[in-house]
């Protein structure tokens, strides 16, 4: 781990295709948040002010399923410069809940959207206000290598804790069966 010019681990979280809620727990560390700020610095994160994902990343966690192509374009910065990463609850594991799409084309999913015009999903298919979706939400290691797994929807704040302070020494996220639950 390289560590920043203060010394502190760089560390970042990143939302890709999900609701915010393992963001929110994240929060839940509490007073363990202060602890986390001793050690590491937050470079790149929903909670900062950050807009490009930045170099030398030395450890990042991804919350959400890899959904449309602005989230594969971060899913792939993120592996090219963080030196670890890891999947961080059940939608970046497995694909959950975002991937309940995958039981419709995306056309279906798009065509009860139309615009004034009456075409059925053009505001969206032509893509010039949204990301273009992919054909189907992908867990994160389907995109990119992950070193670690956080399951649960959201992980709860111990859990997160567990697997954070195993990057923060530089171990293998590697936690206790009883925190390998999904849901
Ligand atoms: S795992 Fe659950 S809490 Fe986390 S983004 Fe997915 S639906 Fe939201």
């Amino acid at each position: 781990m390289s560590g920043g010019k203060n010394g502190k681990i760089r560390f970042a979280t990143v939302w890709l295709g999900g609701c915010s809620g393992c963001h929110m727990s994240f929060l839940d560390l509490d007073e363990r948040l202060v602890e986390l700020a001793e050690a590491a610095e937050l470079v790149f994160s929903p909670f900062v002010d950050t807009k490009e994902f930045p170099e030398d990343v030395d450890v990042t966690l991804v919350e959400g399923a890899v959904t449309n192509r602005a989230n594969l374009a971060m899913a792939e910065r993120v592996r090219e410069r963080s030196g670890r990463v890891v999947s961080l609850g059940d939608c970046a594991v497995t694909g959950n809940v975002t991937s309940m799409r995958n039981l419709l084309p995306t056309s279906a999913i798009l065509a009860p959207f139309r615009s004034a015009d009456g075409r059925a999903g053009s505001a969206f298919l032509d893509y010039t206000s949204v990301p273009e979706l992919l054909p189907r939400a992908l867990p994160l290691h389907q995109v990119i290598p992950v070193d670690g797994y956080v399951p649960g929807c959201p992980p709860d704040a111990d859990r997160i804790w567990e697997a954070v302070r195993a990057l923060l020494r530089g171990e293998p996220v590697a936690l206790a069966e009883s925190m390998r639950t999904f849901g």
